[in-house]
């Protein structure tokens, strides 16, 4: 079969021919339907190189994949080949105590197993087969088709969980500003509108996202600039924003964010932008928390798919076939996609 991989640290994505997966003892081989062009595999393509990541290049891109259960290996029960199956992304131990309560994105083995996951050090989902090392990393998609599922993996759990992480803060009254409106930042907007009262100001440096922002739910959409701070505090009538979630973390965004925020309040860095901030007693608002956050769990996954099949949020995606995947890596990172490119192989 064709696979689009990431052939060498520093490398544009190439196609190549690999063999068909054959399942395991526990494993099971998923039929892709859909597998999300996410930034971070920007990041993977042009600013990593060896030594940087427990794990090397070749291995087949896509880190965000839906489809159908194709194969089961011996021993695998529970699931039924044709059944439609979100792939949980961050593939931990699945026995240390995070993992066992689903954060397998925070396994506490990541080191010592070398905690790669699907696309991103071992084969990924940009290729009509991908082999998922357990059954306990697929969740149930139901009623919901697979392609327009895929981005609820990344782009939809990252920012449920970053979200979550804040509920206490977002409550009626409040206000959050969400930066960079790409894959994250649309599903961002999304979630926060359908499950918290905050009301959501979205900033992005393109206009065309700052649409896609006002459809998922912003209330306010602002261009980022050099007055972008004083507009977002006269809309809170100078008292600043509870939350903001940076999904770009440049300098430059994490700046916006500590001039906007009020004391008591929330700074997550989603974005992989290499961006820093001073931290110290006066560079922050009191009580002002600041996190990274990485990905999410498998029970916040499976709520981001009800949230889905209920309707309440997804993606605004384009289709590309295998053929043209290079191209559209391209295209996100000159700015010319809106929502989420998903790849159908
Ligand atoms: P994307 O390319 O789809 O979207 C990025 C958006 O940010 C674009 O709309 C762009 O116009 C906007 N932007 C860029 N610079 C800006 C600036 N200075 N001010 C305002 N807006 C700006 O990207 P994506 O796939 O949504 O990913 C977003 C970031 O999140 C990437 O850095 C990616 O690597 C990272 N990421 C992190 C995690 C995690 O677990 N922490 C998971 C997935 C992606
Ligand atoms: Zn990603
Ligand atoms: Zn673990």
């Amino acid at each position: 079969m064709r696979a689009l991989q990431i052939p060498s640290w520093k490398a544009d994505p190439v196609l190549v021919e690999v063999p068909e997966p054959e399942p395991g003892p526990g494993e099971v081989v998923v039929r892709i339907a859909g597998a999300g062009a996410c930034h971070s595999d920007l990041h993977l393509l042009h600013d990593f190189t060896e030594g940087m990541l427990p794990w090397n290049p070749p291995f087949t891109l896509g880190h965000e994949n839906a489809g159908w259960v194709h194969a089961l290996g011996p021993g695998v029960s529970g699931l039924e080949v044709g059944e439609a199956v979100a792939v949980y992304g961050p593939w931990g131990c699945g026995r240390c105590p995070r993992c066992r309560v689903g954060m397998e994105n925070y396994c506490e083995r990541a080191a010592e197993i070398g905690a790669a996951g699907g696309g991103l050090g071992r084969d990924g989902g940009m290729a009509p087969l991908m082999l998922v090392p357990s059954s306990r990393l697929l969740v149930p998609l139901w009623d919901l088709d697979p392609v327009q599922a895929a981005p609820l993996t990344d782009a939809g759990l990252t920012p449920y969980h970053a979200i979550r992480r804040s509920a206490e803060l977002l409550r009626p009254g409040s206000t959050t500003v969400v930066i960079g409106i790409g894959g994250l930042g649309h599903m961002g907007v999304q979630i926060l509108a359908a499950t918290t009262p905050t009301r959501v100001v979205a900033v992005d440096t393109r206009p065309e996202a700052l649409d896609l922002a006002a459809r998922a739910g912003a209330a306010l959409t602002l261009v980022a600039g050099d007055d972008t701070a004083e507009a977002i505090l006269d809309t809170t009538e100078g008292r600043g924003v509870d939350v903001v979630v940076d999904m770009v973390g440049s300098d430059a965004t994490m700046a916006l964010a500590v001039a906007v925020l009020r004391p008591y309040s929330h700074l997550t860095v989603v974005g992989i932008g290499g961006g820093t901030m001073p931290f110290g007693f006066f560079s922050v608002p009191y009580e002002c928390s600041v996190a990274t956050t990485y990905w999410g769990s498998l029970p916040e996954l499976a709520e981001v798919v009800e949230l889905a099949r209920r309707g309440l949020i997804g993606a605004e995606i384009t289709r590309v076939g295998l053929d043209d995947a290079a191209t559209a890596y391209e295209d996100l990172a000159h700015g010319r996609v809106s929502g989420r490119l998903v790849v159908v192989p």
